[in-house]
């Protein structure tokens, strides 16, 4: 039978599923009581704790470029994959010591704080891309099926991202500030099973078409690059590396700097290349616009790990009585609406048939979508004292309308930026689109430092902030005023893109 009309998945697709859901397991997991850590039991002050959030993210999605580089260049997916979740692991049981130590050692507690996360960003930059990458390489090109596979493997992700938050918040999110680092344990513990999962099954499953193991070393990679001593001693160099970075961030805010640096300059290299014809350049036009708009999607949508999982923990009512459900189980909600709604906007978008609208116009939605929530959320605490909790349906609702804003955008986005990136900057591109994300992750970090708390009053650009209304308000205009520009704009760039 010919393998672009085979129905059905390869296995290596079930094996990458797990690979992933484990690892997304760990990672949501912990970044589930990250701020309350560090705001019940490091005893950090919101706005600390919402900037190191910030810079601890942005270079989760900036580590990936080094990560993908190192696997093209010199040690091939596999060993990328298996190395990125050991150090990930440890990272894990480093912040398992710093929340066994903390009350006792503060200052090795901290040291081993940032030890952790930064542990956490390496590994993360050398596992993401390379199981991603993995999930194309089992089809032949221009297979139907693809497609297909990285919805599947996008459940996969959601099922870990669901499943991590609940159960590290049942172990860590207690109310004894002592139990946080059951939950960094726990993820630890699903890492190791990601990579058990990886080095147990990936030779006997994760193959291409013709049966070829995926993931090799590249041929013109110097053999001296894989001895285990290198690999050892590289990850530890990029490890140092990365903990000095996000330490640096956390003291200089460097990274804002860079990232405009990085988002003015690629750009400006692409635009000015004579090899490149104008319709190449519009195209790539086009990338760069809708990248500048990604930014302030995610600005606001990674409120959910800072300020509204402040709010889930002081502002909300949990107690049933009988249960008092952990604030971060609240993180769990985003995982569970896009189980629930990716068939279901699937399935919409087919039966609009010819009347589907263009990317452009769907990412606007997207922004519209969270701009809704934040009016939802900003409405429910509308005259609401400062310290009086309310229901639980606010930020439910919230997270239901950013869900359906994500997958207005982000697999859109992600899907634009490879077909219309020339092939010559395909990466380069990519990396655009890496970098917007790092940026709105930065942007959301400073932005939930000015949640406002014991009657502070805070302000950005002029807009003063003295209560939660107006605080969640700040998102309704961000997204709001970006989303309607880019509905201005989308029919011209739906003209540019074909
Ligand atoms: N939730 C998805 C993941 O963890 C996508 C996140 C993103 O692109 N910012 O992989």
């Amino acid at each position: 039978m010919n393998q672009n009309t085979q129905k059905g998945h390869p296995k290596g697709l079930y094996v990458l599923f797990a690979t992933e859901m484990w690892e997304r397991f760990n990672f949501y997991g912990m970044r589930a009581i990250l701020v309350l850590f560090m705001t019940k039991a490091l005893l950090f002050d919101h706005a600390f704790a919402s900037n190191l959030y910030g810079s601890y993210l942005s270079l989760v999605y900036l580590s990936p470029l080094i990560g993908g580089f190192m696997a093209d260049k010199y040690w091939g997916n596999n060993r990328s994959i298996i190395t990125g979740g050991i150090v990930m692991a440890i990272g894990e049981l480093v912040l398992f010591t710093c929340g066994t130590v903390y009350h006792t050692s503060p200052q090795l507690s901290s040291f081993l704080f940032f030890s952790g996360l930064g542990l956490m960003i390496t590994g993360n930059g050398f596992f993401k891309p390379n199981i991603s990458s993995l999930v194309g390489q089992l089809y032949p090109r221009g297979d139907k099926r693809k497609d297909a596979a990285y919805t599947i493997f996008y459940m996969g992700i959601n099922v870990g991202g669901a499943l991590g938050p609940f159960i590290c918040g049942l172990v860590g999110d207690t109310g004894n500030p002592a139990d946080f680092r059951w939950a960094f344990l726990v993820g630890g513990i699903g890492m190791i099973i990601s990579v058990i999962v990886q080095k147990v099954f990936q030779q006997k499953y994760v193959r291409d078409p013709d049966n070829n193991l995926l993931g090799l070393v590249p041929a013109s990679s110097p053999r001296k690059m894989l001895s285990p001593v290198i690999v050892i001693l590289g990850m530890a160099f990029l490890s140092v590396v990365f903990i000095g970075l996000f330490y640096l961030d956390a003291k200089y805010n460097y990274l804002f700097y860079l990232l405009t640096a990085c988002f003015v300059g690629i750009p400006a290299i692409v635009l000015t290349d004579k090899k490149l014809n104008k319709n190449e350049k519009q195209k790539v036009a086009v990338i760069i616009l809708v990248c500048f708009f990604v930014i302030f999607f995610w600005g606001a949508y990674e409120q959910a790990g800072a300020s509204l999982t402040f709010f889930a923990s002081e502002q909300t009512k949990r107690d049933l009585g009988f249960f008092t459900v952990p604030a971060s189980w609240f993180q769990s909600l985003n995982s569970i609406f896009i189980i629930v709604l990716a068939p279901l906007l699937a399935w919409f978008w087919i039966k609009l048939g010819k009347r589907e609208p263009a990317s452009p116009f769907k990412m606007a939605m997207g922004l519209l979508g969270l701009a809704l929530g934040y009016l939802w959320i900003a409405y429910g605490v509308k005259d609401v004292q400062s310290g009086i909790k309310v229901s639980i349906i606010w930020l439910t609702g919230m997270y239901f309308l950013h869900t359906v804003g994500e997958l207005c955008l982000s697999p859109i986005g992600l899907s634009l930026v490879n077909q219309l990136s020339p092939l010559k900057y395909s990466s380069l591109l990519m990396a655009v689109w890496f970098t917007a994300n790092a940026f709105g992750n930065k942007l959301a970090g400073v932005l939930s430092a000015l949640y406002p708390e014991n009657g502070k009053t805070t302000t950005f650009l002029g807009y003063h902030m003295n209560n939660l209304h107006d605080f969640f308000m700040l998102f309704v205009f961000m997204a709001g005023i970006a989303s309607l520009i880019l509905f201005l704009l989308s029919s011209k760039l739906k003209k540019m893109m074909q």
